[in-house]
């Protein structure tokens, strides 16, 4: 008789001989900021932070060891690819790199959802990035492996949201009580609609500036609205910038302009200089999810309130913890 081997699920109950896993997010894909609450964000940093002494004090530990991670770019990235990939080979895992859709079976007109499919079978788990907002949900519920959305077009970049709040953490002490100003591409900036929806869980105080053409979306205006958040709207950055705790640039996102002629009309909306950050408090910090075209001068960068590359440094530990979390080992 033949012996039937029953269908794979989510959480699949059948571990390896002697393999434990546990924590409340073993199995579970990451795809909105919305699915945390302050708790799961305390416990995400506590781990986060344990990462980083691990890899000041020993570099490369084997806690994902056997571990694949296979990182399914459909759109262009430098650091969040990349620092998935340092995270796992840090964790002692290993990966499978799909940078270039064009080069892979995508370009032979596979579907999503078999994409996702097939990578599953050699992987433990999918960073995705992609065009569509919705796209990793999407995947998701196709997937048994968990799915981290890594940017689904102008929808969310969860993984971003949580590494600006642990900088915010880490470099401040505090999100309680603070004045956050977003500044630039607010419409199509996926980076700041993760951001402002993880925020609202702290009692802060958000600006956003922003040429009128690329405000923030009036549904995540009206969400935080509903959660009692102070918001308010402005064209101009001299107004709220001395009393600003958080100034978390965006680059104008070219690649979602239909028209280009709009585009060259707010490029060079805001720039930020030495000159203007003479207004700034001394204890404050200058964000940016990179890459920057010009909206923060280099003139700028030695500045101790210029965080954005300390920024990047946080997202390793941040994705780390991740990886270990969903893969059942933090
Ligand atoms: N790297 C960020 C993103 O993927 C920000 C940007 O591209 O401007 O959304």
């Amino acid at each position: 008789m033949a012996t039937y081997y029953p269908p794979f699920r989510k959480q699949s109950p059948y571990l390896p001989f002697g393999e434990q896993r546990t924590g409340r997010f073993y199995g579970k894909d990451i795809l909105s900021v919305k699915q945390f609450n302050r708790a799961d964000l305390e416990y995400i940093f506590g781990v986060a932070h344990e990462m980083r002494e691990m890899v000041e004090r020993i570099g490369t530990f084997d806690l994902l060891k056997g571990k694949i991670l296979a990182n399914l770019f459909y759109e262009p990235s430098t650091r969040t690819s990349s620092s998935f990939t340092a995270a796992m080979e840090r964790l002692g895992g290993s990966v499978i790199p799909i940078n270039e859709v064009r080069y892979s079976s995508v370009a032979k007109g596979e579907s999503l959802p078999d994409t996702v499919r097939t990578l599953e079978c050699y992987a433990d788990v999918i960073v995705l990035r992609h065009p569509e907002i919705g796209a990793s949900a999407l995947a998701a519920q196709y997937a048994r492996k968990p799915i981290i959305n890594a940017g689904d077009g102008v929808g969310e970049h969860p993984t971003q949201a949580l590494l600006d709040l642990f900088t915010i953490v880490s470099e401040l002490n505090q999100v309680d009580g603070l004045t956050v100003t977003m500044l630039g591409d607010l419409k199509y900036g996926r980076t700041v609609h993760s951001l402002a929806r993880l925020l609202s869980l702290y009692d802060v105080k958000l600006n956003y500036v922003s040429p009128e053409i690329l405000r923030m979306p009036a549904e995540i205006i009206q969400e935080l609205n509903e959660k009692n958040i102070v918001q308010k709207e402005f064209t101009t950055l001299d107004e709220v910038l001395p009393q600003t705790d958080v100034l978390y640039v965006t680059r104008v996102q070219k690649e979602r302009f239909e028209n280009m002629d709009e585009y060259e009309s707010v490029k060079d909306a805001y720039v930020i200089t030495p000159e203007v950050m003479r207004e700034a408090k001394d204890r404050m910090i200058v964000m940016h999810p990179l890459p920057r075209v010009g909206e923060i001068s280099m003139e700028f960068d030695n500045d101790p309130r210029a965080a954005y590359f300390r920024q990047m440094e946080y997202g390793l530990y941040v994705r780390m913890a991740l990886l270990a979390m969903v893969l059942g080992r933090a």
